[in-house]
């Protein structure tokens, strides 16, 4: 399965992103999570991102799109992935559809989580204090808000024009969402009760 994840920050998408490629078993490709890592090995992509997301600005299109093509191009992605926090922009969504064209492997779903700000703002201060992530500062989050509401939330009409979108509602329990999640899916190898008790 190819499948992406959209939503603002606190939505749920990568605690749920994990349970879904886990389930499918493919890779579960989190860019946030690649950037960070690469601010802490402090490599050259790390130095370039770090000021970005310490802002909780987007870091630039070039960047996050020839790290995820990079990516992509590993032959544990063959099978399919779960991209999480990426596309963020039209122009990240269509480099995408364009690579994916290319190898005649095109998107299967793209899910959107949805959750009211209050919400999203109460889980990201829990966050930031359990975590201490410096973009969950409560001004940044909500700049990073207003960046998802500005850059990202086009790709809602993007992927709705091409029949691919599902929202989801993404408050509840965790297995809850999930089994949302998996019930506009099809189904994978086994079934769906299956897939419920494999997810992690
Ligand atoms: P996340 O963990 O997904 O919330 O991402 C943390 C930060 O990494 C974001 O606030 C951005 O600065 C950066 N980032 C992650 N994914 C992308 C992307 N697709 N485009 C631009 N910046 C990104």
């Amino acid at each position: 399965m190819r499948i992406v994840l959209l939503g603002p920050p606190g939505a749920g998408k990568g605690t749920q992103a994990a349970r879904v490629a886990c389930r499918f078993g493919c890779p579960h490709i989190a860019t946030g999570d690649i950037f960070r890592a690469n601010v802490a090995e402090g490599t050259e992509l790390g130095r370039a991102a770090q000021e970005y997301m310490d802002r909780g600005d987007l870091v630039p299109d070039e960047l996050v799109i020839a790290m995820v093509m990079e990516r992509l191009a590993s032959s544990d992605c063959d099978a399919g992935f779960v991209l999480d926090g990426f596309p963020r922009t039209v122009n990240q969504a269509e480099a995408l559809d364009l690579r994916l064209a290319g190898l005649g492997a095109p998107l299967h779903a793209v899910l959107c989580f949805e959750a009211a700000e209050e919400e999203l703002l109460r889980r990201l201060a829990g966050r930031a204090a359990a975590q201490h992530r410096a973009d969950d500062a409560e001004q940044t989050i909500r700049h990073r808000l207003e960046v998802f509401a500005i850059k990202t939330r086009p790709l809602i009409d993007y992927y709705r024009h091409r029949r691919l979108l599902t929202m989801v509602d993404g408050v509840g329990r965790v297995e809850d969402v999930t089994a949302r999640i998996l019930d506009g899916l099809p189904a994978p190898e086994g079934g769906r009760d299956a897939a419920l008790a494999l997810a992690v």
